[in-house]
C-alpha cells in the first residue's frame, strides 16, 4: 500500500487550558469550507503571551488527546512541548516546513489572536511563510490595522492561489465560550457542587469534563495569583503534613520507586515540612512515579501547587505545599545531589542561621 504524503496541513495552536467545543466546533465548521488532509493541534506549551497556565503541560496535552481521539485527521501535536523553549509560532512553522516539505501550510487562529498577530515573534517573516485562516469569535470586532487589512482575501478558495501572506476570515464560528470562562465556572463548581456547571457541560467533551473532575483541575484560582496563595490553603482536606508524606511514600512504593528518601526539614525550612527524593529508572518511570503521587493525593483533596518537568521526565517536582517531592533519573539525582544539601552539618548551620535571624 502506498501512503501519500499530506498535501494540505493546518496548524492550530493554543494553550488549550482546557480544550473546548468552541475550538472543536469551529474547526469542524471550517473543514466544510476548506479541505485539509490533517489539522495539527499544537499545544502552546510555554506561551510567551501568558504568564501562567492553570493545568500543567501534560494535563493540557492529555485533555487534547482525549478530545481529538475520535477524529482521524486531527493530530494532538507535541512539537512545542518537545522544544523546551518559549512556544513561538514561527519556530513551529519552520519545523513543519522541514517535516512536510511538500505540503501547503495554513495557520488557524481565533479573531482575538489576529488582532495581536503583528506583535508575534518575527512577524514580518512569519506572516509570509503561510496563509492564515481566522475563526472569528463573538465579541471581537475585527478592526484591523492597514498592514493586516491589505492581506485579506474575500473567499476561502482565494487562498489557494497564494503561497503565503494572505488572510481569510471565517465568520461562522460563533461559539461564545473561552477557556477562561470555563475555568472560572469549574472553580465555582468545585467550591459549591450545588451550582450547575452549565457552560462546562455544554462546551467540554465528556471525556475532558471527567478528566478534570478526576484530577481535580481548576479547583483553585488560576496560578496568576501564584506567590500570594498560602501554601496551606490548597489542601481541600485536613491532612497533616506527616499524613501527606506517608501517602506520597505509599504512592511511590506502588510503582516501585527506587531509593525513596524522606527528609524532615520542618525545623529548618520555612517552605515545607518534608522533602522526598526518589529515583525512576527511565523517563517513563519518573513520570509514572510523579503521576502516582499526584493522583493519589489529588483523590484525597490535596492538590499540588505545582508540577514541573513531567513533560521531559528527567526531574519532576511535585509541590504539595508542606511536602515537596523530587522524582529524578539516577544520574540527575547524583549530579545535583539534593540530599547533600540537607546533610546534618548543613542543617545545623541553617538552623543556627535562622535562630540568629529571629533573635536579631
Ligand atoms: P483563554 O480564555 O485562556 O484565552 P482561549 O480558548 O481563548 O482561552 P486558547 O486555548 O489559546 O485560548 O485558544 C486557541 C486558539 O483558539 C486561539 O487562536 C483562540 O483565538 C481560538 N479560540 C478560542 N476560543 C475560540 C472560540 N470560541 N471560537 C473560535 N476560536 C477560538
Amino acid at each position: 500500500m502506498v501512503i501519500s504524503a499530506p498535501k494540505s496541513i493546518a496548524i492550530f495552536g493554543g494553550t488549550f487550558d482546557p480544550i473546548h467545543r468552541g475550538h472543536l466546533n469551529s474547526v469542524k465548521l471550517l473543514e466544510a469550507k476548506l479541505n485539509f488532509d490533517a489539522i495539527h493541534w499544537v499545544l502552546s506549551a510555554r506561551p510567551p503571551h501568558k504568564d501562567q497556565t492553570s493545568a500543567s503541560i501534560v494535563e493540557r496535552f492529555e485533555m487534547m488527546q482525549l478530545a481529538l481521539a475520535d477524529f482521524a485527521n486531527q493530530v494532538a501535536d507535541d512539537t512545542e512541548i518537545k522544544r523546551h523553549a518559549e512556544s513561538y509560532t514561527v519556530d513551529t512553522v519552520e519545523t513543519f516546513k522541514a517535516r512536510f516539505s511538500q505540503a501547503k501550510l495554513t495557520v488557524i487562529i481565533g479573531g482575538d489572536s489576529l488582532l495581536s498577530l503583528p506583535k508575534w515573534h518575527r512577524y514580518p517573516e512569519l506572516v509570509e511563510m503561510v496563509n492564515w485562516v481566522v475563526m472569528n469569535r463573538p465579541g471581537y470586532e475585527l478592526d484591523l490595522v492597514d498592514e493586516l487589512q491589505q492581506r485579506l482575501v474575500a473567499e476561502a478558495a482565494d487562498l489557494s492561489t497564494y503561497k503565503g501572506g494572505k488572510i481569510w476570515v471565517f465568520e461562522d464560528s460563533q461559539f461564545d465560550v473561552s477557556s477562561t470562562a470555563l475555568r472560572a465556572e469549574l472553580q465555582a463548581f468545585a467550591e459549591d457542587p450545588k451550582i450547575s456547571p452549565k457552560l462546562s457541560k455544554e462546551f467540554l467533551p465528556e471525556a475532558v469534563f471527567t478528566y478534570i473532575q478526576q484530577r481535580h483541575l481548576y479547583k483553585i484560582a488560576a496560578i496568576e495569583s501564584g506567590p500570594t496563595i498560602s501554601r496551606t490553603t490548597i489542601s481541600q482536606t485536613n491532612m497533616k503534613p506527616e499524613q501527606i508524606k506517608d501517602q506520597v511514600v505509599d504512592a511511590l512504593e506502588d510503582v516501585k520507586g527506587v531509593d525513596i528518601r524522606v527528609i524532615d526539614i520542618a525545623d529548618i525550612s520555612d517552605f515545607a515540612d518534608y522533602m522526598l527524593v526518589v529515583s525512576g529508572t527511565s523517563d517513563t518511570h519518573v513520570k509514572a512515579l510523579a503521576r502516582s503521587a499526584s493522583d493519589k493525593l489529588r483523590s484525597q483533596g490535596v492538590i499540588p501547587l505545582n508540577e514541573d518537568g513531567a513533560d521531559v521526565g528527567e526531574w519532576v517536582l511535585v509541590d504539595f505545599g508542606d511536602v515537596v517531592l523530587h522524582v529524578m533519573r539516577p544520574e540527575v539525582r547524583e549530579y545535583y545531589d539534593l540530599e547533600k544539601l540537607w546533610d546534618e552539618d548543613v542543617r545545623a548551620l541553617m538552623k543556627k542561621h535562622r535562630e540568629e535571624q529571629e533573635s536579631s
